[in-house]
């Protein structure tokens, strides 16, 4: 049904979460330690696992139950029907996930130390073909959905015509500017509600190399971010908005894998606050379903539903 150019669900939006954002094949080796530079090491299996920014949130959203959609591009390969099997397995509608004929699928390579601490290089592929154009044509999901949940691994001028036609329909938009540019323009800053940044994203964006989550979330909503949350791993999180600035202490967890933490933070956030919950409620949902996501290996696969919640 379409009401005011809004298409509902019995007076809500269709969509709870859009999502647009970037899908990666994650290609994961464990190591007893990591390899300098010019060094090699053995490591162990090859894991291949569903991941990016964007799938993974969408993945973390659709399996706490928001009504989600994902739009992305993948190659027409087979991390591509990877990625897709994993979106199908968390329940995400599929229709604007967009599939490239000649293009390579996005791809993670990740080695996952000791302390379950992980390094991370990503070669775009498809991801840097999803454009401006992709997302208009994609406009009546964007009016459809109570929140579009943005990164920073697809193209900036196609997380800038997101944000733009988000304003437009009137749709929330959480933006998790990750990996972190110089620095991010005060358009983006004036959208993001809440911008969502983990303590190195924090630092570089707020200018601050000094101070605290507190201080660096003061800096950024100077700086026109109506909403910042800065996530700070084992220490859980730290939501500022105009109602102030709460403390979230961490979940004690025994960490095996903090691959895609983040996003399953994001995506737990994007759900409760399509669901109208108070921001501070909805941080301490999300540090909840961040702790339960780094007890099991992998992105998409160690995501919770809400039953399986510490
Ligand atoms: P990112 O993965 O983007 O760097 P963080 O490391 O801050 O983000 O983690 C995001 C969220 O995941 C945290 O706010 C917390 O809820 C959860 N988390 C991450 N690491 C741990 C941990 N070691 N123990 C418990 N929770 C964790």
């Amino acid at each position: 049904m379409t009401v005011n150019g809004e298409v509902t669900v019995s007076g809500k939006r269709a969509y709870d979460v859009l999502v647009v954002g970037s899908a990666n094949a994650d290609l994961t080796v464990r190591v007893a330690r990591r390899p300098g530079a010019g060094e090699t090491v053995l490591g162990s299996d090859l894991v291949e696992s569903a991941g990016g920014k964007g799938a993974n949130q969408a993945a973390a959203a659709a399996r706490l139950g928001a009504r989600t959609a994902l739009l992305a591009k993948v190659g027409d390969d087979a991390f591509g029907e990877l990625l897709l099997a994993g979106q199908r397995a968390a329940g995400t509608e599929l229709r604007h996930v967009l599939v490239e004929r000649g293009a390579r699928t996005g791809t993670a390579m990740i080695v996952v130390g000791p302390d379950g601490d992980n390094s991370i290089v990503v070669s775009p592929g498809a991801n840097a073909r999803l454009s401006p154009a992709d997302v208009t044509d994609a406009r009546e999901a964007v009016a459809a959905a109570s929140v579009v949940s943005l990164q920073w691994e697809i193209p900036p001028e196609t997380v800038r015509t997101a944000v733009a036609l988000a304003r437009e329909c009137g749709t929330r938009v959480v933006l998790n500017p990750s990996p972190a540019p110089e620095r991010l323009e005060g358009e983006l800053l004036a959208a993001a509600d809440p911008l969502v940044v983990n303590e190195h994203e924090a630092r570089q964006l707020s200018g601050r190399a000094d101070g605290g989550p507190a201080e660096w979330a003061g800096a950024l909503r100077a700086l026109g971010a109506r909403s910042v949350v800065v996530t700070l791993g084992g220490d859980g999180a730290l939501a500022a908005d105009d109602g102030g600035t709460v403390a979230v202490a961490g979940v004690p967890v025994t960490a095996v894998d903090t691959t895609g933490a983040g996003d399953a933070f994001t995506g737990a956030l994007a759900t409760r606050l399509a669901a109208g919950e108070a921001l501070a409620d909805a941080v301490r949902f999300a540090v909840r379903v961040g702790a339960a996501s780094v007890t099991k290996a992998g992105a998409q696969p160690s995501y919770p539903t809400p039953g399986e919640l510490p």
